[in-house]
């Protein structure tokens, strides 16, 4: 495919899903060019909880939760927030989101997320293999807390599907959580362990460590921003923001949150949001923190990472212009001292990210409809460390013109219209 002056691809984006793109295409003989505005690493692949959440094949809309939203929307610094500025701006992707948890695309849903993992777990297991990335990658375990045994049984049937999908969890109470995480708040008695359950050691060095090793087999990493993609002839072109342009036989879009506006450019309109959220990082020696905890009654999660302790999570749809508010940050690191009463709180790093989010909560994996040289590689929303590996393992399928090795149909940019 190698024209002379021409790159094979552009990969757009050095977030961890095009990172992991360019690393698979070189793997596959192209001759990449990753091209990001910023710095490496820096986007929402740079804070995230770092956990490789496998078994979470339960899509988030699911029946019923539009019926949760508004008891969390009730407490402003909640699980869930909408600030006032940007509510109308947001309701056709709650209306999508709405629709995307009937019964019938909930189970739709649930098995295109159950085929997409386990891809994504043999893939991450390749990458776990290779020499200078199995350091960044290790299995803790997870803890999944529950307020009350209500809770708990509430959640079984989501259990069910994960067993039915062949993960591997058992039920612990008081004394075996206490084995497994001393120094949790005595209110959780209710727990499953999910002994395979794994992370990275943390989530900007692993993606920085995959850019890296994509540069040291070939690829080249471009400081540039895409202001524009446009089919010419088989190929595409991508203008820059100086005005230069490059010429690809293939472009990959993965801008995360923001890919809406090249993707606009070439005439799809797609419904990608951002769901942003926020954690912060304590000091490692603030809590022994023995693996992932996930306190599933309140929408966040602790992971002991190499960087610290992250505690974070919870959705604020605000679009991507509004300055943050860390006071969610502070809300989160309080109930986290609630839960854990030895947590020492200070000298911790907030931060905030912005999760690329489409409403059916699947990721956009596919061709423009302007041209089969351009494809999507964005909005994987909360799971986008995790299936970053089958990312690039797809994405590159695509552009080698090979069987995707799962069906991309669910995927499709057009599923929208
Ligand atoms: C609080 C929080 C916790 C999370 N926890 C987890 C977790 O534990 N596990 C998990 O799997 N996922 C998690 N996620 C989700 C995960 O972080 C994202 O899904 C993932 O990082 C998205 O990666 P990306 O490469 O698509 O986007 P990003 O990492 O945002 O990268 C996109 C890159 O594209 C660049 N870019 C954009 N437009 C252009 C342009 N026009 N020209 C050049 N460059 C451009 C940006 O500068 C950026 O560097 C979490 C997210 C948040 C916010």
């Amino acid at each position: 495919m190698s024209v002379a002056g021409k790159c094979d691809v552009v990969v757009i984006g050095a977030g961890i899903i095009g990172a992991m793109s360019a690393l698979y295409l070189q793997a596959d003989g192209r001759s990449v060019t990753l091209l990001e505005r910023g710095d490496v690493a820096r986007g929402a692949s740079q804070g995230n909880a770092g956990i490789l959440a496998f078994p979470e094949i339960i899509p988030i809309p699911a029946p019923g939760i539009m019926k949760k939203a508004p008891r969390w929307l009730i407490d402003p610094l909640g699980p869930l927030s909408i600030p006032p500025a940007y509510a109308l701006r947001i309701a056709p992707w709650l209306w999508r989101f709405w629709r995307a948890s009937s019964p019938q695309a909930f189970r739709h849903g649930l098995k295109v997320q159950t085929a997409m993992m386990q891809l994504a777990a043999a893939e991450m297991q390749r990458i776990a293999q290779m020499p200078e990335l199995s350091g960044f990658i290790s299995n803790t375990g997870t803890l999944d807390l529950y307020d009350s045994e209500a809770s708990f049984n509430a959640a079984s049937h989501d259990w069910q599907e994960k067993a039915k999908a062949g993960f591997q969890f058992s039920r612990v109470g008081r004394a075996e959580i206490e084995q497994l995480q001393p120094g949790l708040a005595p209110q959780f008695r209710h727990a499953m362990y999910t002994p395979g359950g794994l992370q990275v050691s943390d989530p900007y060095e692993f993606t920085k460590a995959i850019a890296d090793l994509a540069a040291s087999r070939g690829v080249e990493i471009r400081k540039g921003e895409a202001v524009r993609v446009e089919p010419a002839g088989d190929g595409a072109i991508v203008t820059l923001s100086g005005g230069e342009r490059l010429d690809a036989a293939r472009v990959v879009i993965a801008g995360g949150a923001w890919s809406k506006t090249l993707s606009s450019g070439l005439g799809d309109r797609l419904p990608l949001e951002t769901e942003r959220g926020y954690n912060t990082t304590l000091p490692r020696q603030s809590f022994n923190l023995t693996r992932q905890l996930y306190f599933n009654d309140h929408g966040f999660v602790a992971t002991p990472l190499s960087s610290g302790i992250r505690v974070g999570g919870a959705v604020e749809l605000g679009g991507l212009d509004l300055p943050p508010n860390y006071r969610r940050s502070e809300a989160l690191l309080a109930k986290a001292s609630r839960f854990l009463p030895d947590l020492k709180t200070e000298g911790g790093t907030q931060w905030m990210g912005f999760r690329p989010s489409m409403p059916d909560c699947l990721p956009v994996i596919g061709s423009s409809k302007a041209s089969a040289a351009v494809v999507y590689a964005f909005g994987h929303g909360h799971l986008g460390l995790t299936q970053s590996a089958a990312t690039g393992r797809l994405v590159s399928d695509l552009v080698c013109g090979r069987s995707p090795a799962i069906s991309v149909e669910p995927f499709r940019p057009g599923r929208f219209a």
